[in-house]
């Protein structure tokens, strides 16, 4: 377990289930620092005009623009019951383990209600804890009929 993760040694961008994510190499300890999500600090304001995913709010007056592909953490996928945070010093962003994380994990945090019901609500979510809810549902919908239907999505 290394005292301190370096974003080229210890993580590595991915293929993911829905699309790519960014996965660790070695053991991540709870509560540990994992990367910074990094970009350039924009006003608030003029975020509304700028189409961008990437986007990163800091207060009311400053976000950070992530959408630089150097900024690795953007690669971090939303999960429902995620493994990691995101927390905030000054002006930095900043993520962090929530819980023990095994090398070749997928990292994942909850990227909170505004960016969910606006980008993932509409296509539903598929993070794991999303999809093993969705496979319960399906199996038991198939047992109701007496036989499982596959695909149809
Ligand atoms: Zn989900």
């Amino acid at each position: 377990m290394p005292a301190k993760i370096s974003p080229s040694r210890h993580l590595r961008v991915g293929r993911s289930k829905t699309g790519l994510g960014l996965f660790t190499c070695v053991p991540i300890r709870k509560g540990q620092f994992i990367i910074r999500y990094r970009g350039r600090k924009i006003p608030t304001e003029i975020t509304d005009d700028l189409d961008n995913r990437y986007m990163f709010e800091i207060n009311s007056r400053w976000t950070i623009d992530g959408a630089n592909r150097r900024n690795i953490a953007r690669y971090i996928n939303h999960s429902c019951r995620p493994n990691s945070e995101v927390y905030i010093v000054g002006h930095v962003i900043k993520i962090r383990a929530i819980k023990t994380i095994k090398p070749g994990a997928e990292l994942s945090y909850n990227y909170g209600r505004n960016y969910v019901d606006t980008f993932i609500k509409p296509k539903g979510c598929r993070c794991q804890a999303c999809e093993a809810k969705a496979m319960v549902v399906r199996s038991r919908r198939g047992k109701k009929r007496g036989r499982t239907k596959r695909g149809g999505r």
